[in-house]
């Protein structure tokens, strides 16, 4: 670069690299659409699963356009961006991630072709905004509102979230068991899916096995053989205190020199921690589930007072067990009291396959928090059951908050394409062509869906957009048979929710990627290998 006087100035560190303009631009875009493409193929029932494996061979196979994303390792920043906008969906909304991404590189597309044919990026921006608040009218004009009543519509939303993962005949199963789990810990319009369901995964047995506990399961054994294995009518204590002797090591704080010194010590010890279980019991727990150390000492005393009890159960189980049963935490096993016990109708140390109990703490009345132990043969698979069972129960959550529903199978994005393209059609000078191009851009879920089901895109689209063109709203792509489909009579619907922030994360990050048009790479550290490592 010259400067006035002639002279270069230079400004970066040597090594920089920086793109600048329309090349900056083209550069992102195609990165962008490059990640689009890498998950376009999973979007829908019909969609193909891809295998991940890892540096370490670990292997993920999936049809969650979102794990893809997760497991592929990303070096470009503008894709990086569309991967964080995948995360973002997911966090909201727990469902649409390959919808938005599969836009996101769609829009972009479309705005190459109007920057080739010198639109200003401002103005594809500008129209790109007009465009998604427009989208966002004509969704919630389409929609269809749902009581928490409405069951049935409940269940179609869980199996329309969980298409595509390989389960179609546990599929009636598997949404009764999610709709039961969102209704139980739906809390004033509020569906904690991450903090209040608890997915416990056993291989070996089938899918089928699958269950919901109207409880907490832990992975735990109970401390002691002694103990009872199950209690009926539980009564349950949840500790955060140890019950353990005071270890005397070498940096003990007392120093005791005599050994009946010593052992007195220890009686003493003892005697404190009979109280502790004695007033436990006088409480009236049962169980006791402690979220520290239990010693020997007091594991026997809990054994002769007929209470089955474990120990360091995690920080996150504890929150889970006092919502599910009802009882407080306790901090001072002196103080409990019968006000903070929980409730269960039983807890039970089962044994699930050789070395491996688990407790189950089950049919607690009115739960806030409860289980899900999914069964199935390989990590593998019940990994994506994880993945399917949380969109599920994500979305359901999504209704139940929002309460309002959309057909799905394409048919928002068919109407929102035809609605916008009249829109645009009152508008005048060059935002006019980037509201039409996102309305064209729109349609690429609905033809992408029917690619995926081996079918002809574009006689999809044609049929389509006749059926809108009639005003019938709900017709979206049959992947079954092929053709066309009432999607609300079919049952496949969403939640509004979903579509909504889908449009919305497709817009912000194709605008933001299209006002980039300077990028400025800092060089590269080499990575230097260890001492006494090779290179490679
Ligand atoms: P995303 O991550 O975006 O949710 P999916 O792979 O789950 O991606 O695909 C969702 C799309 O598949 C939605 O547009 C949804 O309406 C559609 N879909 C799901 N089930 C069906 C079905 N039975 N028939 C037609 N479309 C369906």
């Amino acid at each position: 670069m010259a400067g006035m006087s002639g002279y270069p100035i230079i400004i970066l560190k040597e090594g920089a690299k920086r793109d600048v303009g329309r090349e900056a631009q083209h550069k992102n875009i195609t990165a962008a659409r490059a990640v689009a493409e890498a998950v376009r193929t999973t979007l829908g029932p019909r969609g193909m699963d891809k295998m991940l494996v890892d540096s370490n061979g670990d292997v993920v196979v999936t049809n969650d356009g979102a794990t893809v994303l997760w497991e592929l390792d990303i070096e470009h920043p503008v894709a990086k961006m569309i991967v964080e906008v995948a995360r973002a969906q997911d966090d909201e909304v727990g469902d649409g991630t390959t919808t938005a991404v599969v836009l996101a590189g769609e829009l972009l597309k479309k705005a190459e072709e109007l920057l080739d044919k010198g639109v200003h990026p401002t103005t594809i921006v500008q129209g790109y905004k007009t465009a998604e608040a427009k989208a966002s009218e004509i969704l919630e004009s389409m929609s269809v509102e749902v009581t928490r009543d409405n069951r049935e519509v409940l269940r179609k939303i869980a199996m329309t979230a969980m298409t595509g993962k390989g389960i179609e005949a546990m599929k009636e199963k598997l949404a009764d068991i999610v709709v039961d789990a969102a209704l139980a810990i739906e809390d004033n319009g509020k569906v904690d899916v991450e903090n209040r369901v608890k997915i416990v995964k056993i291989t070996g047995g089938s899918l089928a096995d699958t269950e919901l506990v109207h409880g907490i399961v832990l992975e735990l054994e109970r401390l002691n053989p002694e103990m009872p294995r199950r209690v009926e009518n539980a009564r349950i204590a949840l500790l955060d205190a140890t019950l353990e002797l005071k270890k005397l090591g070498t940096d003990a704080k007392i120093t005791i020199s005599e050994v009946e010194g010593l052992r007195n010590f220890k009686e003493g010890e003892k005697k404190v921690l009979e109280a502790q279980v004695e007033a436990l019991a006088k409480a009236g727990a049962n169980v006791v589930l402690c979220q520290k150390g239990i010693g020997v000492a007091a594991s026997h005393f809990l054994a002769k007072h007929n209470m089955l009890a474990a120990r360091r159960v995690k920080d996150e189980d504890m929150k889970m067990l006092a919502l599910a049963t009802g009882a407080r935490i306790i901090g001072d096993p002196m103080q409990a009291s019968s006000q903070d016990l929980g409730h269960a109708r039983v807890v039970e140390d089962r044994k699930i396959k050789k070395d491996k109990h688990m407790i189950f703490i089950e049919g607690c009345r009115d739960p806030k928090a409860v289980t899900i132990v999914v069964h199935g043969g390989s990590e593998v698979f019940l990994d994506e059951m994880e993945r399917a069972l949380n969109d599920a129960l994500m979305v359901v959550g999504d209704v139940l908050s929002y309460r309002k529903i959309v057909p799905g199978g394409g048919a928002p994005e068919v109407e929102v394409a035809e609605r916008m393209r009249e829109y645009a059609a009152t508008l005048s000078g060059r935002e006019q062509l980037a509201v039409k191009a996102f309305a064209d851009a729109v349609e690429v879920i609905p033809r992408t869906l029917a690619e995926n089901a081996g079918l002809d895109p574009i006689d999809a689209i044609v049929a389509l957009r006749a059926k809108h063109g009639e005003g019938h709203k709900a017709y979206g792509v049959n992947v079954l048979n092929g053709g066309t489909a009432d999607m609300l009579d079919g049952g496949v619907v969403e939640p509004l929710k979903v579509k909504l922030q889908a449009v919305k994360s497709a817009a912000e990050v194709a605008t933001m990627i299209l006002r980039v048009d300077d990028v400025i790479a800092a060089k590269r550290e080499e990575l230097k290998p260890k001492p006494g490592q090779s290179p490679h």
